[in-house]
């Protein structure tokens, strides 16, 4: 028994397809992955490579719960996401071997208070408040990377009340997969428990207290949530 002075915080986790939970460690980010949603966000998508943030384990929803609408924002986006569970860490990780790492597979929403991640780059300030706020990171159950035989394509979707958002295909990606986690593995070493949010495709836009968000990812799964 560990001698805690105060009560043990408790562990993130995300459910699996088929029984037992995920423990979650850490949620990497990746930025501005897909060419047009870094056009839309007013990026030239060759004039830099994509680049890594994070969000706290603890920001993780669990599908279908409901998404508290934060404070402190009046333009706030949803971005649909691939999402890799890391079942085996490493770091420098060789672009090779990248994918016997992955434990499985999800699809998440990197939500985003829009507002306050403009006031960020403005300003040359973190992003934290912007990406990294309570309940910030809806994600569907976890699939077994052994059963998904095409983890690098298929069609990704975003819907908003029933209406698509954001439709496009997860092979777009300027990283694919293997990249991300090689390139991610340079900067931190990765460890079991660790999850990648890979990028959102373009169609990012607001949603307001009452909507319903519904993902999808072709041959992976779903992830639905309700903003309150
Ligand atoms: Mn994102």
């Amino acid at each position: 028994m560990v001698d805690y002075v105060i009560a043990q915080p408790p562990q993130a986790a995300v459910p699996v397809a088929g029984g037992g939970l995920f423990p979650v460690r850490r949620i990497y980010c990746v930025g501005r992955n897909y060419a047009e949603h870094a056009r839309e966000m007013g990026h030239d998508p060759n004039a830099e490579p994509p680049f890594f943030f994070a969000k706290p384990a603890d920001a993780v929803v669990t599908d279908g719960a409901d998404v508290p609408y934060p404070p402190r924002t009046e333009n706030f986006h949803h971005e649909i996401e691939l999402v890799a569970a890391i079942g085996a860490g490493g770091k420098d990780i060789a672009v090779a071997d990248a994918m016997s790492h992955v434990w499985g597979y999800a699809v998440g929403i990197d939500l985003t208070r829009r507002d306050l991640q403009a006031w960020a780059k403005k300003g040359g300030k973190p992003w934290e408040v912007s990406k990294g706020f309570d309940h910030s990171a809806p994600i569907g159950t976890i699939v077994r990377a052994e059963g998904i035989t095409t983890p690098l394509k298929g069609a990704i979707e975003l819907r908003v009340n029933g209406e698509t958002r954001q439709s496009a295909d997860i092979s777009d990606m300027t990283w694919d997969l293997p990249h991300v986690i090689a390139e991610l593995s340079k900067y931190f070493e990765l460890f079991p428990g660790d999850l990648i949010m890979t990028g959102t495709p373009a169609g990012v836009g607001a949603v307001v207290k009452g909507d319903r968000l519904e993902g999808s990812i072709a041959g992976i799964g779903t992830v639905e949530c309700r903003i309150v």
